[in-house]
């Protein structure tokens, strides 16, 4: 049990509940994210797959956005997984022109960049510092086109990355909640222990 780490997930829109189901069996207390004042108090957040753009729209009818944006640029861990990477992204190529980015990665990412016919595909997936593969799943998944020079790849698919993580930012263009293997949950939780050992708290 992880009785004093307290995990986010931003419930605006998307897949949240499978996030906090994840997290309740690694034994972590969990908050949905709904306004500014649920983020009081988080040790890290999850921002969930969905539609990115209408995450986009509520962020900012919310206010949540820039309180969201200005915890992200203070060092809160985060995870983001498919639409949540790609609010993620410094810049989103086919994007809507009023899509907000959270900017909390030096990554390129094109919405649905894996193409239309491929709208959902599974692939086993090597994991840098996990032993066995995981079974990864991707629906109307992004493409990281590029990454920036502070950016670690942790997995990749023909060379493309699909799992990036830096500094406390963890990024996936899969769907790690969707499958009952908490092994890319842990390595965020891993992350989150980094920072609390690390910060002056
Ligand atoms: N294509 C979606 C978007 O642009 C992401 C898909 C997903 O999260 N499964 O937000």
């Amino acid at each position: 049990m992880n009785p004093r780490v307290l995990v986010g997930v931003l419930a605006l829109q998307g897949a949240f509940d499978a996030h906090v189901q994840r997290l309740t069996e690694l034994g972590l207390e969990s908050r949905l994210v709904k306004n500014t004042s649920d983020l009081v108090d988080l040790d890290g957040i999850i921002l969930p797959g969905g539609e990115s753009t209408t995450m986009s729209n509520l962020l900012v009818a919310s206010d949540l956005g820039v309180e969201l944006s200005k915890r992200l640029h203070d060092g809160l861990p985060v995870f983001g997984t498919c639409a949540g990477m790609i609010m993620m992204a410094r810049t989103i190529h086919d994007g809507r022109p009023d899509q907000i980015s959270l900017d909390a990665m030096d990554i390129q990412v094109r919405r649905n960049g894996y193409g239309r016919q491929n709208d959902s595909f599974e692939q086993d997936i090597s994991i840098t510092s996990l032993d066995s593969p995981f079974h990864a799943l991707f629906i109307r998944a992004p493409v990281i086109e590029s990454i920036g020079h502070d950016v670690e790849v942790l997995a990749s698919i023909d060379e493309r990355p699909v799992l990036v993580r830096q500094a406390y930012s963890l990024a996936s263009s899969f769907h790690p909640e969707l499958v009952t293997d908490l092994r890319v949950h842990e390595i965020f939780l891993s992350i989150i222990h980094e920072s609390l050992t690390t910060s002056k708290r």
